[in-house]
């Protein structure tokens, strides 16, 4: 995915949050501040959640199983490069409270054959 991708992604999202708040204002014309706030807060949580899983899924270290050994991931016990096995959805919670899926490859060491997901 190119940043070109990406900033219209973001772009139609933020547009959706825009008028989605002066929508819920336009329906909501004696809300408090506090509520105001929190109907802000929610969108914005979305397009949070929507940017953080685009950009991490678009790190280097989501796509090692294409990597030569040498630059793969290691064991964390014996140092040895991990062998990719397959990607598998990963769900993770951000601050927001949100569920995140990422979809990570999973590694299994040839030597000792402990399995992970590398951190990245
Ligand atoms: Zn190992």
């Amino acid at each position: 995915m190119g940043r070109d991708d990406f900033h219209q992604d973001w772009e139609q999202v933020s547009d959706d949050i825009l008028s989605g708040v002066y929508e819920w204002r336009l329906q909501h014309p004696k809300a408090t501040l506090t509520e105001i706030e929190a109907a802000i807060d929610e969108r914005l949580a979305r397009l949070r959640t929507k940017m953080l899983q685009d950009a991490a899924l678009a790190t280097p270290a989501a796509a090692w199983r294409d990597a030569p050994p040498d630059e793969r991931p290691r064991c964390p016990q014996c140092q040895t490069p991990l062998q990719p096995r397959g990607s598998q959805p990963r769900t993770l919670q951000t601050h927001g409270g949100r569920d995140l899926v990422l979809e990570r490859t999973y590694g299994v060491c040839p030597a000792c054959a402990a399995g992970l997901f590398p951190p990245g």
